[in-house]
């Protein structure tokens, strides 16, 4: 059934399932002259034979409709091929038809002319160059089945007609067993590529799903890498991303000899807000204080993280200790002035306490060091009363120096 439907003639042999590159180069095939040259060559042949046996006129009128066809095959591949760009229009197709109906019905006139009234051995001949041709037709055909048989019938039947009326029956009889032999021949060329072409579209849909699942999961890898490095709660960043960062940054201040400052920060008294107000509460609280911090830690080079709990801490790097201290107070008191009042009965505001450390990169430094040194500071701001910033002054000498609440 679906062979067929692919034997129409202004079809071409899986038109359904063929991209447009397929399309174009079937046509550029079809278009081609090459064959058409071939054919000319083999009639002039056959023409010449004639002439030498003295058939002038058919010889000439042959040759002539074989030049004429050749022309004409030649124009129509220069006009197709110097078409605009983009999709391959119908009339493309409609101008092949026609034009390998005309090469037909020009290669049956012209070989009949050199079978009528000629000697046994140019009508042989003649015979043999119609099957050449016929043969070369047949082997484009898987590209448009039902245009060849138009072609190869034109020919055949051509050919079968001068032989009658010479009357000589036997070409006839050739010509109508080499059809059915073609027609079986064609038929299963027109299978095969049927085939062929359904595989490489199942090929292309299936690199295509390929490309369209990779996509998705590049997507997926990269949300999940996004979400590996944040915390669910605050969507600040989280510690693993926070114990990452540092290591770097204490890389890069050790190489450059420039500074780099870590803010300890813990919610004060954040157990009793949880007792009071309910652990819900608690976590908007978390989230509008972690919101008040991140406004103030500046953007460049800068992370705020969420260490665990009640606990966040920030990353200065190239900082020196009077800009840190800057930061860790602005910080402060952007809790502080940050309302709650989005929670019913909850109180008006929240306080931190932070604990500063800001050092120079040196070999002796490590991240060990300065996450003790801020947490010490930050104990220390705790000591004091809270709601304060402390800096843990003396790394060198180890030495707790905290500075009161600016
Ligand atoms: P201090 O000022 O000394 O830090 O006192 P504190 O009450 O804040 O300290 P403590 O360590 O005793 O309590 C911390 C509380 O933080 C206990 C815990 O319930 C609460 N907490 C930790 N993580 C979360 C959280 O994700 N959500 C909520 N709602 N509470 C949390
Ligand atoms: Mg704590
Ligand atoms: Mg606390």
């Amino acid at each position: 059934m679906r062979v067929a439907a692919m034997l129409k003639f202004s079809e071409l042999v899986g038109s359904d399932i063929t991209s447009e590159t397929q399309a174009e180069e079937t046509l550029r095939e079809l278009f081609s002259k090459r064959p058409h040259i071939v054919a000319a060559l083999g009639i002039a042949l056959v023409a010449l034979d004639a002439l030498w046996n003295g058939s002038i006129w058919s010889s000439a009128i042959a040759l002539l409709i074989s030049v004429l066809c050749l022309i004409y095959r030649v124009i129509i591949e220069q006009r197709f091929l110097s078409r605009p760009a983009g999709p391959i229009e119908t009339k493309w197709v409609h101008l092949f038809v026609s034009g390998a109906t005309i090469s037909g019905i020009s290669w049956g006139l012209a070989l009949s002319l050199l079978i009528y009234d000629q000697s046994a051995s140019t009508q042989i001949i003649a015979f043999a160059v119609a099957c050449a041709i016929v043969q070369g037709a047949a082997g484009r055909a898987y590209m448009m089945a039902g245009t060849a048989f138009i072609n190869i019938g034109c020919v055949l039947g051509s050919i079968s007609i001068a032989g009658i009326a010479n009357g000589s029956y036997l070409f006839a009889l050739g010509a109508a067993l080499y059809f059915a032999f073609l027609v079986s021949f064609i038929l299963q060329m027109v299978r095969n590529r049927l085939a062929q072409l359904q595989a490489e579209h199942r090929t292309e849909q299936l690199i295509q799903e390929i490309t369209e699942k990779n996509e998705l999961l590049r997507f997926a890898n990269e949300k999940l890498a996004a979400t590996a490095f944040e915390d669910p709660l605050t969507g600040l960043a989280n510690r693993r991303k926070f114990d990452r960062t540092l290591t770097e940054a204490l890389a890069m201040s050790q190489q450059e000899q420039s500074f780099i400052s870590v803010l300890m920060i813990d919610v004060d008294n954040f157990k009793s807000f949880n007792d009071t107000y309910g652990h819900q509460a608690g976590d908007h609280c978390l989230k509008v204080l972690s919101k008040a911090i991140s406004a103030a830690i500046p953007d460049k080079d800068c992370l705020l993280a969420r260490y665990g709990g009640e606990e966040f801490v920030v990353l200065l790097p190239g900082y020196d200790p009077e800009a840190s201290l800057l930061i860790a107070e602005r910080a402060r008191a952007a809790v502080e002035l940050s309302a709650l009042s989005a929670m019913a009965s909850s109180p008006r505001s929240q306080t931190i306490s932070i604990g500063l450390v800001t050092s120079l990169g040196g070999p002796m430094l490590t991240r060990e060091t300065l996450l003790s040194a801020s947490d010490a500071a930050l104990y220390e701001a705790k000591r004091q009363g809270r709601n304060r910033v402390c800096v843990y002054s003396d790394l060198a000498q180890s030495t707790l120096q905290p500075e009161p609440t600016l």
